[in-house]
């Protein structure tokens, strides 16, 4: 393949220059990171998982008229999608209390709550990725109150969609991220969804059993990530049944 040029390499991505302008290629890497970048490991199959698991949920989202920056998926590790200008800021959806809700403010982890709760993380790895409310958004220019309001009501969309999707094949949707990204058309811009939607960037437990089928498996050492994500894939019915580490392991030679 002809050498492609490196627009920048994240924990979990790489993204690629597209065949068009305006466009990327999203490489999924089986790289694993957690508390800031201080834990890594690599799971061999992960970038696959995710990027199928990605390209469902993205793909549905655009059947129902979410937009997002997902155009078609290339080949095992790499999907082609509209360049952005991301904005700064982490998107957390909240349906049961878990992580880092549940310590800072002592609700124990499983509570449901009452009625989705949506935060906003300000984007910077130095920082560790602060919560920030509206107004330092605001005041700080990260994004313009229309794009706030234009984020929750998108993100409270996703939520009430994979609630759904994830309820009809038995896992809770306790909490995801959600990135966004502009598009600049002539004088107008445009928001749409960016980055992933996958087990790295949700908690999704087991109806039935509570078991975990996402990256706490790896944050809290409890093993087992690749065949939770295979569970979460193969419940989606977007893989074959065989070993993904197997056909990771074919496709990286
Ligand atoms: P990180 O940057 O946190 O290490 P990743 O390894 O997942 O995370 O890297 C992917 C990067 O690509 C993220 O910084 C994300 O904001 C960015 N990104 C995702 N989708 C797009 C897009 N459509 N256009 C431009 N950047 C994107
Ligand atoms: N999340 C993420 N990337 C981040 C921070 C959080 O994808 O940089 C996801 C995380 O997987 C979980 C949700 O956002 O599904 C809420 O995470 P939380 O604030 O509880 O932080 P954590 O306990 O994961 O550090």
């Amino acid at each position: 393949m002809a050498k492609r040029r490196k627009i920048y390499e994240g924990k979990a991505k790489i993204l690629y220059e597209g065949p068009e302008p305006g466009t990327l290629i999203q490489y999924f890497k089986d790289d694993a990171t957690a508390f800031n970048a201080e834990k890594h490991g690599v799971l061999q199959g992960k970038g696959v998982l995710n990027n199928r698991i990605s390209e469902f949920i993205f793909a549905r989202l655009g059947e129902i008229g979410v937009p997002t920056h997902f155009i078609k998926r290339l080949n095992m590790r790499e999907q082609l999608v509209h360049a952005l200008e991301i904005v700064p800021i982490e998107v957390v959806v909240r349906n049961i209390a878990a992580g880092s809700i549940s310590k800072r403010l002592g609700i124990e982890e499983g509570t449901p709550l009452p009625r989705p709760i949506v935060e906003f993380y300000y984007k910077d790895d130095a920082l560790g990725d602060p919560m920030v409310a509206e107004e330092h958004i605001i005041t700080f220019g990260w994004a313009f109150e229309q794009e706030i309001d234009d984020m929750t009501h998108m993100a409270l969309r996703v939520n009430d969609f994979m609630n759904g999707l994830f309820a009809a094949i038995g896992i809770r949707l306790v909490d995801f991220k959600l990135e966004f990204g502009r598009q600049y058309h002539d004088d107008h811009t445009h928001l749409l969804l960016a980055d992933e939607i996958s087990p790295d960037s949700c908690r999704l437990w087991d109806m039935k059993t509570g078991e975990k089928l996402d990256k706490d498996r790896f944050r809290r050492d409890l093993g087992g990530e690749i065949e939770a994500y295979q569970e979460v894939a193969r419940r989606l019915g977007v893989l074959p049944s065989a070993d993904i580490r197997d056909i990771a392991a074919a496709q990286d030679k």
